[in-house]
């Protein structure tokens, strides 16, 4: 029989130093049953506590782990995970106990009919001040984006190895992965998984990560919809502009002519500029989110990777 990886368990660890074995001995039991040669791979995103030093500590070849320099983000871990992954099948899942690894017969099962599946956290166990912003998020996204899941934030997540070779992540994106893939042109289905308390640790997820994924949520719409041909949406938007500029000019110079007084609007004049830079604002951040993303390299750096270890560099 050939040793073909044929499942990748990706984890993204970030101060989880009391979860690690925990979690290895209940993967360890789970994927034992399911028969699948396997590597579970550790991305550790700048730990500042013993998670790697747990992490060596397993003496199991089919675990990896790759250990960045700083904390760059759960975005830029799965994005190095899915480059290290050998899997037909990629799983990724959060490392904090949340995720029950009894899930992961289902969603193989599942992947038989779709390009990746989704885990829905239906009942979830955090505090309300995450989980009302988290269904405000979840409506418009399936608003924006069309991808009609529940849950889009569930870090429990399956694809088939195709989908995730072709997915670029950073910032908070990884909010939007269903919508990128689909956005591909991949299926994406979803069930519901079990999801616990977290006991050890704690959340890195505050109200300012909100905001970020709100700005990024814009991007991946733009990036969506107009990547290719980002004049059709600001020539749309500056044509509109000019046109009401002009509009307003000639209009104002006719009341000029005909003698009436134009009288002084020093706070409309406030106003309508405020609007337009505003709009040069956001349309100068989105190209420079595009050209961004169009150089499709990461930049985060790895401090230990046991890839390279095997390969005796
Ligand atoms: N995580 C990470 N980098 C970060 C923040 C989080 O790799 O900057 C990991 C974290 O260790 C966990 C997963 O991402 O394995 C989900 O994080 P968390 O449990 O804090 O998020 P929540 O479940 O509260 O949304
Ligand atoms: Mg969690």
């Amino acid at each position: 029989m050939s040793n073909k990886t044929q499942l990748s368990i990706i984890i993204p660890v970030h101060n989880e130093e009391e979860n690690i074995l925990e979690l290895y001995k209940s993967l360890y039991n789970i994927l034992s049953l399911v028969g699948k040669t396997y590597e579970i791979i550790y991305v550790d995103d700048g730990s500042t506590d013993d998670s790697f030093e747990k992490i060596k500590s397993i003496e199991d070849t089919r675990v990896k782990v790759v250990r960045f320099q700083r904390n760059y983000g759960k975005a830029a871990a799965l994005s190095c995970g899915f480059k290290k992954s050998k899997g037909d099948i990629v799983i990724t899942m959060d490392g904090d106990l949340q995720d029950d690894p009894k899930e992961i017969p289902r969603f193989i099962e599942e992947l038989d009919k779709y390009d990746m599946v989704s885990g829905w956290k239906s009942k979830r166990y955090d505090p309300i001040s995450k989980t009302l912003p988290s269904r405000f998020f979840n409506w418009l996204t399936r608003f924006i984006t069309g991808v009609k899941i529940n849950d889009f934030n569930c870090g429990y997540k399956a694809y088939h190895n195709y989908v995730v070779k072709n997915i670029n992540l950073y910032g908070e994106f990884h909010r939007y992965i269903p919508a990128l893939a689909y956005w591909r042109g991949y299926s994406v289905g979803e069930i519901e998984v079990e999801h616990h308390p977290r006991i050890h640790g704690e959340s890195k997820y505050g109200v300012e990560r909100l905001l970020k994924g709100f700005l990024d949520l814009i991007t991946v719409t733009f990036l969506m919809m107009y990547k290719k041909r980002p004049l059709h949406m600001f020539g749309g938007i500056g044509f509109l502009l000019g046109f009401s500029g002009v509009f307003i000019s000639v209009y104002l110079m006719f009341l000029w002519i005909i003698g009436e007084r134009i009288g002084e609007r020093p706070l409309l004049m406030l106003g309508i500029l405020l609007t337009v830079i505003g709009a040069q604002f956001v349309s100068l951040g989105l190209i420079g989110e595009l050209i961004t993303n169009s150089r499709n390299n990461d930049d985060y750096i790895i401090k230990y990777d046991s890839y390279e270890m095997e390969n005796g560099n």
